[in-house]
């Protein structure tokens, strides 16, 4: 039996934490079109940054690729929770493939505006993270005239044909106080700028970001339940560090390095967009282990937010007689 750690005493919860509305959305899909649809079901890309959801799907029969060339023409393919670019669906569109878009309505909100700024006429500058697949698919719709900024200083080096008819967009899951910054920058070199009609960082990055602020204020230490690869969780990390309260990324309680929690009395814990509910249960668990005696939560707002499915599932749902008994299971 391992040693418990002598100070630890107190587990804090952020909430909100954990999956979002776009996320529910997203794995409902894929468990719906499971049930509805033969397999082979093949999802491009994975349908949301988590390796543990990512995972039970693989044992569930899903069939994830990096691309569409290798989807069998003919077959049903999910479009992942972060959207495609039109080049995407038009490879589906030529493979006579069958799409059910699991794209997160929000994501979409993003590529409409990006839509609209071209059409206008304007060059788009996207903030956000290079190679991240929302980026890509956001870049897509308008190629020629997109250009991307990660910081401060690719504004300050960033050239546009006509600096009198510029507009930005920015990725759904940034920081949101980095991404005020570069907002500025932007303004100061570009004053006729113009912006998204709503802010595009999505409700749940900017509650989840607030809440992991608060927190820092309460706790010695935060663990960051989520996946390396998931954005959002990695901007809580660093948004707990730059608010004075060290912070470590986990996967789950397998990742808990005791010396890291060696000093700490109260342990913060949070949970990414794309971050299933029972990690984090098993992480109260583990810090139980190690002496934890109090288990409470910090909420800062409620979130009722719900989106619903895509138009290709709601027609297959319809034509399925079974439809009620069959509805989503998480
Ligand atoms: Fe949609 Fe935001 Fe969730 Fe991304 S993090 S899936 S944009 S709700």
């Amino acid at each position: 039996m391992e040693e418990k750690l002598p100070k630890l005493k107190r587990v804090v919860l952020a909430a909100p934490r954990g999956f979002c509305a776009g996320v529910v959305r997203a794995i409902e899909i894929v468990n719906t079109v499971l049930q509805l649809l033969p397999p082979p079901i093949y999802v491009r890309k994975e349908i949301v940054h988590n390796r543990f959801v990512v995972e039970r799907l693989k044992q569930r029969g899903v069939i994830f690729v990096n691309e569409l060339d290798e989807v069998p023409d003919g077959a049903t393919v999910i479009f992942s929770a972060h959207g495609v670019s039109p080049a995407v669906r038009e490879m589906a569109r030529r493979k006579n493939l069958r799409v059910i878009d699991a794209t997160c309505p929000l994501v979409t909100k993003v590529h409409l505006e990006a839509i609209r700024f071209a059409q206008q006429g304007y060059s788009i500058i996207l903030i956000g993270h290079e190679g991240h697949e929302e980026v890509e698919g956001t870049m897509g719709e308008a190629p020629h005239c997109t250009y991307l900024v990660q910081s401060v200083e690719d504004v300050e080096r960033l050239q546009v044909p006509n600096p009198e008819k510029v507009a930005y967009l920015t990725q759904t899951t940034l920081s949101v106080d980095d991404t005020a910054e570069i907002v500025a920058a932007l303004k100061r070199k570009f004053p006729k700028i113009v912006g998204p009609r709503t802010d595009d960082i999505c409700y749940a990055t900017q509650n989840r970001q607030n809440a992991v602020k608060a927190l820092a204020k309460q706790v010695d230490v935060i663990l960051v339940i989520g996946s390396q690869n998931s954005s959002n969780s990695q901007r809580l990390k660093e948004v707990a560090i730059s608010n004075g309260c060290p912070a470590y990324l986990i996967d789950g309680a397998d990742h808990i390095r005791t010396e890291w929690l060696i000093d700490a009395e109260s342990v913060g814990v949070t949970s990414g967009a794309s971050a299933p509910e029972i990690l984090v249960k098993q992480v109260i668990q583990r810090l139980q282990e190690l002496g934890a005696t109090e288990v409470v939560e910090f909420r800062l707002t409620e979130e009722r937010v719900q989106f619903a499915p895509p138009p290709e599932l709601r027609e297959l749902l319809e034509q399925n007689p079974l439809v009620d008994e069959i509805l989503p299971v998480r």
